[in-house]
């Protein structure tokens, strides 16, 4: 069949530029051509950052993605000009029409315009050149959670579209792909994995996820320039061991933003002595066995996937090859959910003489020193650690299943062997004390050695984790009315409009509020857990404020 994948585009692209080719598109991509699909793949963040760059789209070309009104009727199948105009400037020069089946992803940052406009491209698809289309990302599965505030949305899309999916959708868009043009198919919507339909009560309900499975993305087709980092050329270099210290900083060591910011500083101005290199994301462990009560991994209904060690190398040494970059950033749960996989992956890395650097999440239990010595010398340049709080009081509220003990010894492991280690951190847990607080301060003041970087979030209900389906037991009544669909777009628009930088984007996943039984209301929750978060994001390390200083005057003098 003839298919093409779109990625929907995204505000953040607009804002920090692309940072990564996108990986699940692609591993989308390695799937259907390796089930013998001939396929395009399109990020269209590309398109938008093409189209925008060249002035062709503005702003105020852009707020129709956060009209509730506009975009229901267009998806209900009245004209709307200026929507045509912006997907036919988003899909110029893409040999749609006579294609088998287009797929659209929405991709999973939970943010207004790649949903948006990912239903309205492919309504436009649709109208427009009568192909089928196929709809999917983790977005949907986000709508599904939340779809008693978006049940308007979903009223409009289970009549405009036959194939929305649920979870991975790459088994699905093949079986849709082969399927679709015979009449009455499917005959149960169960037969395709994760395929969206509504009960005859109005709910939303959706046949069992694929499970997901650990495959090589091929990114042949993309303009890679786009996701392009300027590093400095080790192999020319007057002292090539500064040089590689140097790209492992810049490339690992320093927070997303800053390097985003060098990255769309230097694109302009690319500076001398330095060679573009893609950095690759890859994922070869899916889902974990700890049920943290907060994260939506807690409620255990998707298999635990691990990749195969040795073949992960092999995937890992050929893209190294095929796309000429030793960068990798690893998207796993955690690196070290097995210590016998992480012994064979170093061995092999080891074996076959390959040099890449990486990052990665992990967890401190777990992690000793003969196994992250491996993992050193295997690449591995910084380990994003989930901490969630300074004090085991809340640890074992929130089933963290750690120790205090674990996570100095986990840091001072890092440091010593030379591994940057970032943490996690969570405020506004329910009944997060002043005391509970001031662990955390404590803790992350007193290790401020040992941490590079600290990413900071206020705690929000998600639905399908333990404390959201189980509130009770943690004395927490959740609040379910304080946005609407309508309010939730409004705030967004006004964030687009203001121009402001993504750290003040609204935060679409932390819908539901909650009161404690015996306490706070969840007004005064929220007012605390935001001056706790600025708190912490207040103790980060000055020298990334000063680098992203001296990019920011490097860019002027340049301009
Ligand atoms: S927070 Fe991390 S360790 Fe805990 S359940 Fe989620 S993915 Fe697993």
């Amino acid at each position: 069949m003839r298919m093409a994948i779109l990625l929907s585009p995204s505000e953040q692209a607009l804002h920090t530029g692309l940072s990564l080719p996108p990986g699940t598109l692609a591993v989308m991509t390695a799937y259907q051509r390796q089930a013998g699909h001939e396929v395009a793949q399109y990020d269209l963040d590309t398109d938008l950052v093409r189209a925008w760059e060249a002035g062709a789209v503005g702003c105020d070309d852009l707020e129709f993605l956060y009209d509730k009104a506009r975009v229901l009727a267009y998806l209900s199948g009245a004209a709307d000009a200026e929507i045509d105009r912006f997907c036919e400037v988003l899909l110029a020069g893409k040999p749609i029409a006579g294609l088998d089946i287009v797929g659209v992803s929405l991709g999973g940052s939970f943010s207004w315009m790649p949903i948006h406009s990912g239903f309205l491209l492919a309504r436009f698809v649709q109208a427009r050149f009568g192909v089928t289309v196929a709809i999917g990302g983790n977005n949907i599965y986000y709508l599904t959670l939340f779809q008693d505030v978006y049940r308007e949305l979903w009223d409009v899309l289970t009549r405009a579209f036959r194939f929305i999916v649920v979870g991975p959708g790459h088994r699905a868009l093949d079986t849709i792909a082969r399927h679709a043009h015979e009449g009455g198919w499917p005959p149960a919507a169960t037969i395709v994995d994760g395929l969206v339909h509504r009960e005859p009560d109005g709910h939303i309900a959706y046949a069992p996820k694929a499970r997901a499975e650990v495959l090589r993305p091929d990114f042949h087709g993309l303009d890679l320039s786009y996701y392009q980092h300027w590093v400095t050329d080790e192999s020319t270099a007057p002292d090539p061991g500064a040089a590689r210290a140097a790209n492992a900083e810049q490339l690992f060591r320093w927070p997303s933003s800053l390097i985003q910011y060098a990255q769309m500083v230097y694109r302009r101005h690319p500076p001398r002595g330095r060679i573009p290199r893609i950095v690759i994301p890859y994922t070869f462990n899916y889902h974990c066995p700890y049920a943290c009560a907060f994260c939506a991994e807690s409620d255990r209904s998707d298999p635990l996937v691990i990749g195969d060690a040795e073949s992960v190398v092999a995937d890992l040494e050929f893209l190294s090859a095929e796309y000429g970059t030793p960068y990798f950033y690893f998207y796993n749960n955690y690196f070290n959910l097995s210590k016998s996989f992480v012994k064979k992956f170093c061995a092999e890395v080891e074996r076959r003489g390959l040099r890449i650097y990486w990052q990665d999440c992990a967890r401190f239990n777990n992690l000793d020193a003969d196994l992250l010595t491996r993992m050193r010398e295997a690449g591995c340049q910084t380990l994003w650690f989930g901490m969630e709080t300074g004090g085991e009081r809340l640890m074992n509220v929130v089933n963290k299943r750690l120790t205090l003990d674990q996570v100095e010894h986990g840091l001072e492991l890092c440091r010593r062997l030379g591994v940057w280690a970032n943490l996690e951190m969570i405020v506004g847990f329910p009944y997060e004390s002043v005391e509970d607080f001031g662990r955390t301060v404590r803790f992350l003041h007193g290790h401020r050695d040992l941490v590079n970087f600290v990413q900071a979030n206020r705690y929000f209900v998600v639905p399908s984790s333990t404390m959201g389906r189980q509130p009770d037991t943690f004395g927490m009544e959740i609040v379910r009315d304080l946005y609407t669909y309508g309010s939730l777009l409004d705030l967004n628009r006004a964030w687009f409009r203001s121009g402001r930088d993504l750290s003040s984007m609204p935060n679409n996943f932390d819908i539901y509020g909650f009161d404690e039984t015996e306490g706070r209301d969840h007004g005064a929750i929220r007012r605390e857990g935001q001056k706790r978060l600025n708190l912490l994001h207040a103790m980060q390390r000055p020298e990334f404020y000063e680098t992203r200083q001296m990019l920011k005057m490097l860019h002027s003098i340049a301009v």
